[in-house]
């Protein structure tokens, strides 16, 4: 459940609008992440650790059942279908599995 966002004065340049993080409004939160200067401005309190965690979890999940069907024989056009993922998810997947089998078995321990 998401609540609102709270209307607050930006930061960077003072004009109101909902929040999006750091202290920002929306515009100057999106603005600043795709220039990659989103590190000047730094997070305010506690990241709402448990959402997160929750959501990290159930995407996991979603990628063993994607590599369980291809494993299984499906095409990944049927195992995007049967987990629910769009396509563009799928390839992200394709590309997760693909890093993580470069990484296994074992990894370089010194
Ligand atoms: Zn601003």
């Amino acid at each position: 459940m998401r609540r609102p966002p709270r209307i607050i004065t930006c930061v960077c340049c003072g004009q109101q609008g909902p929040s999006q993080g750091r202290g920002l409004i929306r515009a100057c939160y999106q603005r600043h992440r795709s220039t990659g200067v989103l590190d000047r401005f730094p997070m305010l309190g506690k990241p709402p650790v448990q959402a997160g965690k929750a959501a990290r979890e159930a995407r996991l999940a979603r990628l063993e059942d994607y590599a369980d069907l291809l494993a299984w024989g499906a095409s990944w056009k049927e195992a995007a279908a049967r987990v629910g993922v769009c396509r563009r998810t799928a390839e992200r997947y394709n590309a997760a599995l693909r890093t993580l089998e470069s990484e296994s078995p074992e990894r370089k321990s010194a």
